[in-house]
């Protein structure tokens, strides 16, 4: 029996996601109200829910400002970095220098210096302007086209682990960051100012501070008919950046397995579906790590994860990311083809939380369509669409239909050992 696909409905996708157009960022009261609407929708069509609560180290930024003390006074608006290191409350004052994207013949010159770059530093760049001696850092964020409330620069966070530092606990943060440098983030048009006026010494203040949040999973079974013991996990993150309300990334994902719960209770498989929402996947995929250390013991039974992430516009494409044998690759697209929707195969890990499952050795996927707006304040529910919701919907569904109903799983619970050593380094 295939699949009644006239029973998906886009619509009532769009009815759910409207109650959600808010911030939801990890360990907030948006998100714990989301998690609360995401149970109740579950009970409405008899379907029984828990949540799984994880606390995670996270940081607050108290205090940013970058005062020009020469050749011109003015104090600029910056957002300072997370797990950066604190300034002295007077600020560290040092002679100001532009870097561009950080080449080497630039970083010749910082020594001693706060230094602008472009680009968010991360990792990579953190250690160049450390290993060239600079004593603190700016880089550059939002366009020249930016107005208003675009103006205030977006925030960002050093890794809690750097190579040479000694290594924290999972999860757990030290108390402070203080042999790093310090570093703030600023917007493009005020980059342009401080180097037009020449600006030459700087004072910098930073102060920042690890704090412990709660966030939570929400996790659904339907039980399988006469394969319970094999499961497979449909999954999607609800929780969204600070800076706006996530519909595209991803409440469109916790709708369409919102939907397919609703169908495969109504329609029960043969082998048990589990429906995750995870919590935190913006800090660093925190909700599916919780998950994976909380069900540890049951892995051996999971053979297939299918995750969403990013869908729900109508301008766009599908991606299907596969970080599992190739032959998975050619099944979902002969199943795409049987089911006529439009879509295309990557094999490789993806930046999502089905990389937490493949890590473990269970073949995964994550449903992606391109979109407009991912981490800013435009992605909203304004631009989602029914059409789009739909059939990413019925896709992903057929495919968890034929897998959940297969007499025997046509693949091993196995992920290829290039993927694992990219995994590794990955979460490393
Ligand atoms: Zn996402």
């Amino acid at each position: 029996m295939i699949m009644n696909t006239n029973e998906i409905s886009g619509k009532r996708q769009m009815e759910f996601l409207a109650g959600f157009d808010y911030i939801r960022e990890a360990g907030t009261a948006g998100e714990e109200k989301a998690a609360a609407l995401i149970q109740e929708t579950l009970s409405s069509f008899g379907v029984e829910s828990r949540l799984e609560e994880f606390s995670f180290d996270t940081f607050q930024i108290k205090k940013a400002k970058l005062t020009i003390t020469e050749p011109y006074t003015k104090e600029y608006t910056v957002t300072g970095y997370g797990r950066c290191a604190n300034t002295a409350e007077d600020g560290l004052k040092a002679p100001f220098v532009y870097a561009e994207n950080g080449d080497d013949i630039s970083l010749a010159q910082v020594k001693g210096k706060i230094v602008m770059v472009n680009d968010p530093v991360r990792k990579d760049m953190y250690q160049k302007l450390v290993k060239a001696g600079a004593v603190g850092f700016i880089s550059i964020a939002g366009s020249p086209l930016d107005e208003g409330v675009d103006l205030i620069p977006r925030a960002y966070g050093l890794p809690k682990n750097l190579p040479g530092e000694e290594k924290k606990a999972a999860g757990k943060e030290a108390q402070n960051y203080d042999n790093r440098i310090p570093g703030v983030s600023i917007h493009y048009k005020d980059a342009i100012e401080l180097v037009t006026k020449g600006a030459s010494q700087v004072c910098l203040v930073v102060e920042q501070e690890t704090v412990t949040r709660t966030s939570r999973n929400v996790v659904a079974q339907i039980e399988g008919t006469d394969k319970a013991e094999e499961i497979l996990t449909l999954t999607a993150h609800y929780d969204s950046v600070q800076e706006g309300p996530g519909a595209y990334d991803n409440m469109s994902g916790g709708a369409i397995i919102m939907e397919l719960c609703r169908y495969f209770q109504a329609h029960r498989p043969r082998r048990t579906m589990e429906f995750i929402w995870f919590g935190a996947e913006e800090k660093g995929l925190l909700g599916s790590q919780s998950y994976i250390k909380v069900h540890e013991s049951e892995l051996s039974a999971h053979r297939f994860n299918m995750n969403v992430d990013l869908a729900g516009q109508l301008v766009g494409g599908t991606v299907v990311g596969v970080t599992g044998d190739a032959s998975v690759c050619n099944m979902i697209t002969y199943m795409a083809h049987e089911i006529g929707i439009g879509m295309s195969t990557k094999n490789q890990i993806w930046g999502s939380d089905s990389n937490t499952f493949a890590w473990k050795g269970i073949p995964a996927m994550t449903l992606n369509r391109d979109g407009f707006g991912m981490h800013t304040r435009h992605d909203t529910i304004a631009l989602l669409s029914d059409w789009s919701l739909e059939r990413s919907a019925i896709l992903l569904g057929y495919i968890a239909d034929r897998l959940g109903n297969i007499d025997s799983f046509p693949f091993e619970r196995k992920v290829p050992e290039e993927f694992i050593a990219q995994l590794d380094e990955y979460f490393g």
